[in-house]
């Protein structure tokens, strides 16, 4: 039943091509997460394997969705990771390379605190480069990063190989 929905989930990712800028083959997960059975067997799926954490960092925005809701599954509290100007208090901040420019990424105050296991949740894993920044801003807080957990992972990317040993739980590959 539930491997059921997870087929019918694979096929509620929207393929855009050229978006947001010519090259990229965008996966909108947005289907996904509007479909009830979907939805939770995705959020299921990505902590079936998982190792066990205290807390959950979502990357902005899909993050957020997918986050709250493994944080929820798993009875845990959840932090949004954000994009630059967006938090009255920031905790760390880090910059980080794409494909072409920079980017950053900010971990509010008060929240992750030291010695915490941390799952890291975003909607799609690329390169990595996301995922390993969402990491360090963990381990600058203090905390331990146990794992990884993402919707889909773009296997020709290299994103697995960039996170090296740290565990990743993926619910589909492309
Ligand atoms: P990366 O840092 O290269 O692993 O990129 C991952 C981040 O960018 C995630 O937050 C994704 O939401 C987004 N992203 C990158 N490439 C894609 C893609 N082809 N389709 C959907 N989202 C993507």
């Amino acid at each position: 039943e539930l491997s059921g929905d997870l087929e019918r989930a694979r096929g509620l990712i929207r393929e855009v091509p050229d978006f947001p800028e010519p090259g990229v083959l965008f996966r909108d997960i947005s289907p996904v997460l509007a479909d009830a059975e979907a939805f939770r067997a995705v959020v299921y799926g990505m902590v079936r394997q998982a190792p066990e954490f205290d807390l959950v960092l979502g990357v902005e925005a899909r993050g957020f969705l997918l986050g709250a809701a493994v944080a929820y599954a798993c009875g845990t509290g959840v932090v949004g990771v954000r994009k630059p100007g967006k938090l009255p208090a920031v905790a760390h901040r880090v910059d980080y390379t794409l494909e072409y420019g920079t980017a950053t990424l900010e971990l509010p105050e008060d929240t992750v605190r030291p010695g915490q296991r941390v799952l890291v949740v975003d909607d799609v894993l690329a390169t990595g480069g996301t995922v390993l920044a969402t990491c360090e801003l963990a381990r600058r807080a203090g905390a331990e990063v146990v794992g990884v957990a993402v919707a889909l992972e773009l296997s020709a990317l290299g994103g697995r190989e960039r996170l090296s040993d740290l565990p990743l739980q993926v619910v589909f590959t492309a």
